[in-house]
């Protein structure tokens, strides 16, 4: 079976018996709870579109390793052609949910596992190629969403994994036993853990010689012993618990973040993809974060979509559709837009191979794209809230909606145009405040600057890739001169 339909995937998930917190209580049922039932949703998308024959060339390919038909979220790039077809995929499915559908972290660790390992094997004998490619298959042949998780929470900034005074602020090796490793720490702001059969851990950051123990990688089933998540608190969450479905803003779909915590984990030889190797951590982090950062600007470019898509609705409703400020207001946003699109598809253009066969995104556009993510989509929700106005935020709940009297009362204060229901202008206010501040945002606005590393994050790559050497011998070369 290599691909699952959405209720198989849904079935999967429901039958994990993961260990996952809410509000102070563990939770039982977590696919059908409804705060987080949105973002399986999200991920299910993933699976339903593969189905449909106009989406297959994009939501699939053939495995060059199994021959059967795989969904690309289980991929490694070939060619160019197959990133620039990752970050169409990625707008595709932002514009289907309008939210954060978690399976590309998953896709972006294994591409750089993939090369990573097989660079370390090249110079360290090591077998993690091998490991990793026998993991890759299994989640290709069964159709499996993977999480891929970098971040560990860091503590003291200003000091390596080694010499912090709580030692698990890195995920490390706590024991190393002949059959495997065991392992303690956890990893933050875990995107669609949750709604993952496995997890990809990687280390977070460039290492030296002394941070050995931290210099891990592997992956595990969300079932394993020790590990647990505790779910992050978004804006607006506690509205989906509410009887009526309007005050939502995106009632089907939305994201979900955790704190993973590996509490004594234990992680077999045959699951180990980095066991030590210093050298090599940095590598495999430019790697994830650099296909992260073209991600962006796939998934980012197709929720924007869907606002500025709302924002024009609106403008219908309001009855200012055609006044030449708000027209110009809809052109910026789209060129905005456009221009995060046009980031996404030129790193995946400018894609090189790598030793072990699969495409790498050229690293300084990928940082390029994700820099202008981290401003766009706040310029883009700026000019939606202008075009909304503050009625976006200043509306009464359904519930005053639905009474027997003051529904007749907002049903004529906050009527728009002629024929248009104000139940309708009150719906796509909500779908602009769900993308703009409610949980949405937490994948759209918020997660825009941090996700895939902070701004400053994509500044040091730019730099180190800029070759700035390269422009001072231009200009020195037209100013003739000669040193
Ligand atoms: Fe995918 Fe975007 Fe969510 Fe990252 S932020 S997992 S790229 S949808
Ligand atoms: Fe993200």
């Amino acid at each position: 079976m290599a691909l699952m339909t959405g209720e198989q995937y849904i079935e999967s998930i429901r039958s994990i018996p993961m260990e996952v917190y809410l509000f102070g209580q563990r939770i039982e049922h977590p696919a059908d709870h409804p705060i987080l039932r949105p973002a399986l949703n999200s991920v299910r998308m993933t699976y339903d579109l593969a189905q449909l024959p106009e989406y297959q060339d994009l939501m699939t390919v053939i495995s060059p390793d199994t021959g059967e038909r795989i969904n690309r979220f289980t991929h490694i790039h070939r060619s160019t052609d197959d990133l620039r077809n990752k970050v169409k995929m990625q707008r595709l499915l932002g514009q289907k949910t309008g939210a954060c559908f978690q399976r590309c972290v998953g896709m972006d660790a294994f591409n750089a596992v993939y090369s990573t390992t097989y660079e370390v094997d090249q110079q360290a004998g090591t077998c993690y190629h091998e490991n990793f490619k026998a993991f890759m298959l299994d989640c290709q042949t069964r159709d499996l969403t993977v999480d891929g998780a970098m971040t560990d929470p860091k503590g003291d900034r200003s000091k390596p994994p080694h010499a912090q005074a709580d030692p698990d602020l890195f995920l490390r090796v706590v024991e190393r036993r002949a059959d495997g490793v065991v392992v303690c720490g956890a990893k933050a702001h875990q995107t669609g853990i949750l709604n993952s059969h496995e997890v990809i851990v990687m280390p977070t950051q460039a290492m030296g010689p002394e941070d050995k123990d931290y210099a891990i990688s592997f992956a595990v089933p969300l079932d394993t012993p020790g590990l647990f998540l505790i779910i992050g608190r978004q804006s607006c969450d506690t509205r989906k618990l509410e009887e009526g479905t309007l005050d939502v803003g995106n009632q089907e779909f939305g994201g979900v973040e955790a704190l993973a915590v590996f509490d004594h984990v234990f992680v077999p030889n045959s699951r180990i993809f980095l066991n030590g190797e210093t050298s090599f951590a940095g590598m495999l982090v430019e790697r994830f974060a650099g296909y992260h950062r073209q991600s962006y600007g796939g998934c980012k470019v197709g929720v924007g979509d869907v606002l500025i898509g709302a924002a024009a609705v609106i403008a219908d409703y309001n009855g200012t559709a055609k006044a030449a400020h708000i027209r110009d207001k809809l052109i910026e946003m789209t060129h905005l837009n456009e221009t995060l699109y046009c980031c996404g598809i030129a790193c995946s253009s400018e894609g090189m191979p790598t030793p072990s066969g699969n495409y790498m995104i050229d690293l300084l556009l990928a940082n390029v794209c994700k820099q202008n993510v981290t401003r766009f989509p706040y310029e883009i929700v700026r000019l939606a809230e202008d075009i909304a106005g503050g009625l976006m935020v200043t509306a009464p709940s359904e519930a005053d909606f639905r009474h027997p009297k003051l529904g007749p009362v907002i049903d004529k204060y906050l009527q728009g145009v002629d024929g248009v229901p104000t139940e309708h202008r009150l719906r796509i206010l909500r779908l602009i405040e769900n993308l703009s501040l409610g949980a949405a945002a937490v994948g759209y606005r918020t997660e825009s600057l941090h996700g895939a590393g902070s701004p400053q994050a994509q500044r040091i790559m730019i730099a180190r890739q800029g070759n700035l050497a390269h422009k001072k011998a231009l200009a020195k070369a037209l100013a003739h001169i000669k040193e």
